[in-house]
């Protein structure tokens, strides 16, 4: 017989609307081979436990896990001049040990699958040498001509370094529509659609950034002035950052939009219409005291959601389970079934494609356990698992048990 592993659990979400109850998951080959009744016949029985597909983090930047944020909240313009201070004094080695220490947080919290914005470059090889699935993001930012030549020849060269293998993909991040010049962000939006790469970037973030779109005012062009910025073609277009971005070709069914804190309701037409995705981090946005996020709005249009830590910069944990938690508490009225079936099906669909996020046979075999804190009925199962005391148990990729809690594991 070939290779196979087998867990079992109490409970089993399948990623969409299915509970199962006291199964047991047969593997091989990276894949679910079959899903059946009978936890105890597992060689790996999780007591307590929900098995659902793995968690997806769309939106963090674990090189700048080393730079924890110190204060409880903070202003967002004078945290990100403070944020690039820091990288510049922090070195490429300590990026690159931060990176790897926060994939480890992330495996640990049952996430499988991730989209890692990299600045540096630095969490490029330990995201390549771990074995969570992943897009590389990697970051456009720039103003004058040298630094725009260097940019472009930086992601060329990565490209072709990384390259796309099953658990690879690689991903373009302008960082936003004021950190990079326009001759940057077209030339993102062209090598994107001519390669098929996902687009990621912030935008719509700040009230300051959406004021500097439309009027030229507020407090971002000073500081984007010590950027080494030259404002004069975006300042004042009378557009949002969305529009503007969508002007340039950015705004498609490969974008995510990271945060979109502040859209306008054209905006979400638009967003809509383009079959753009956005990705919400909560406890970033609550670090920063921005207004309540359009979360229910954008679902409601049927725009997909799907959630992002951001770095430990500006959030407490690289979990998303904690982030879902979070959610929860503020907005107790949406299912938990809703937002664990946002976290791991449509944001593994939406990055990866149509055969991830759901556990059925043949599916890919990216999956974690939460072990459930109280005996609960099967029509409360995921309520509970957002409960206080929740936490992951298992983190398994391509059949691979990543990460293993010991006091539920018992062994045939
Ligand atoms: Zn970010």
């Amino acid at each position: 017989m070939k290779d196979e592993s087998t867990i079992g659990a109490d409970y089993l979400f399948d990623g969409d609307s299915c509970i199962l109850e006291d199964v047991c998951i047969t593997m091989t080959d990276g894949k679910i081979k079959h899903i059946g009744k009978g936890k105890r016949k597992a060689k790996i029985v999780l007591e307590s436990a929900v098995i659902l597909p793995g968690l997806v983090n769309a939106h963090t930047h674990f090189e700048l896990s080393g730079l924890r944020a110190q204060e409880e909240s903070a202003d967002f313009v004078e945290w990100l001049y403070r944020m690039r201070l820091k990288i510049d004094k922090t070195s490429l080695e300590d990026l690159s040990r931060a990176s790897r220490e926060g994939i480890r947080e992330a495996i640990r919290s049952g996430t499988t699958a991730v989209v890692e914005h990299t600045n540096t470059g630095a969490s490029i090889e330990p995201i390549t040498d771990s074995p969570v699935r992943s897009v590389i993001a990697l970051e456009v930012v720039g103003y004058d001509s040298s630094q725009i030549e260097k940019k472009k020849e930086w992601i060329l060269s990565n490209i072709k370094r990384i390259g796309k293998t099953e658990m690879r993909r690689i991903g373009l991040a302008p960082h936003s529509a004021y950190r990079a010049s326009t001759e940057l962000l077209r030339f993102s939006a062209e090598l994107a659609k001519r390669n098929d790469l996902l687009i990621s970037i912030h935008t719509s973030e700040t009230l300051e950034e959406v004021e500097f779109f439309k009027k030229g005012t507020g407090r971002l062009p000073a500081l984007l002035k010590q950027f080494g910025a030259s404002l004069d073609s975006i300042k004042g277009n009378f557009k949002t950052p969305i529009e503007f971005l969508d002007s340039l070709g950015l705004v498609n069914n490969r974008s995510l939009l990271i945060h979109c804190n502040y859209p306008e309701k054209s905006d979400i037409s638009l967003i809509k219409s383009r079959g753009a995705a956005v990705v919400y981090c909560p406890r970033s946005h609550s670090f920063f005291k921005h207004f309540t996020h359009p979360f229910e709005i954008l679902l409601e249009h049927k725009i997909p959601v799907v959630f992002g830590t951001d770095s430990l910069a500006s959030t407490p944990s690289l979990s998303i389970l904690d982030e879902l938690k979070f959610v929860k508490k503020n907005r107790p009225y949406i299912s938990a079934q809703r937002l664990f079936s946002l976290a791991t099906k449509t944001a593994a669909q939406l990055i990866f494609g149509k055969e991830f996020g759901i556990l059925k046979e043949n599916a890919p075999a990216d999956f974690c356990a939460i072990k459930l804190p109280e005996k609960c009925r099967s029509d409360n199962v995921l309520e509970t698992a957002l409960s206080n005391e929740s936490e992951v148990v298992l983190t398994a990729v391509s059949a691979k048990i990543l990460f293993f809690y010991n006091s539920p594991y018992r062994s045939a």
